[in-house]
């Protein structure tokens, strides 16, 4: 098979049923979008998750990718990429921190024109480097580093998603907007996080909350 993203839209034919039932549940849980949910179909979770989770790779869990860290749920990362294109918005530059297994990466990259994802763990930005370039996609920048304070050099973004959860909103992720530009984030401490939305606008950010959610925590320096 030739490389490219065609090439992650091939699902292995065990997994073809339970693929459908997760992308039938998404509406329910609030991803509608109709590229979005084009997206999630497209790309096949299962590459992203080690052999032993792949039987569990369209269930709507999160799973263990090693390093204590997980690749997020499905609906989640519907609802965050889905928060960057509301009201017609057409992001083109998108920044996510914590590239983690690449899943999220891939579902923005299937849909923006450049991605910039950083990771803090180098185990892991190194395999979704790999995966992702083995997967076709040729719109990522990676970067090692603590992307607590973003990603100035590329800055700004028209949406930044932050896929661990930060104490507070991060200021310094706002900075790295552009106007109108969107900023998801899981804010809170463990057991009772809230799915964050703010918008840069003309007049000051504007927040709004998405969904109750558990993300692993957004941590400082690289390791
Ligand atoms: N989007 C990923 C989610 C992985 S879990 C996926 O779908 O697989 C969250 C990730 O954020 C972990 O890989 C963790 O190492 C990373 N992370 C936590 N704090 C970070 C920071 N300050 N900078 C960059 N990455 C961070």
């Amino acid at each position: 098979m030739s490389p490219g993203t065609r090439a992650a839209a091939r699902p292995a034919d065990a997994s073809a049923a339970a693929r459908r039932r997760l992308l039938a549940q998404l509406p329910q849980q609030g991803v509608t979008d109709p590229q979005v949910l084009a997206a999630l179909d497209r790309i096949a979770r299962e590459q992203f998750v080690d052999e032993a989770f792949r039987s569990r790779a369209y269930e709507n869990t999160a799973l263990p990718i090693g390093h204590a860290q997980t690749i997020s749920q499905p609906a989640v990362v519907g609802l965050m990429t889905q928060a960057l294109f509301e009201g017609g918005a057409r992001p083109r530059r998108v920044l996510e921190i914590g590239t983690g297994s690449g899943y999220q990466t891939a579902v923005l990259a299937a849909l923006v024109e450049t991605v910039f994802t950083v990771e803090r763990l180098r185990p892991l930005t190194e395999l979704a480097r790999q995966r992702l370039q083995r997967l076709g996609f040729r719109n990522i920048h990676f970067g090692y580093a603590d992307g607590s304070l973003g990603w100035a050099p590329y800055a700004p973004y028209d949406g930044i998603v932050v896929t661990a959860a930060a104490r507070e909103i991060p200021q310094s992720l706002l900075e790295q907007l552009a106007p109108g530009g969107r900023l998801v984030v899981p804010v809170g401490p463990a057991g009772s996080q809230l799915l964050q939305c703010v918008e840069r606008g003309p007049s000051g950010p504007v927040s709004r909350t998405l969904a109750s959610v558990s993300f692993v925590p957004l941590l400082t320096g690289k390791a």
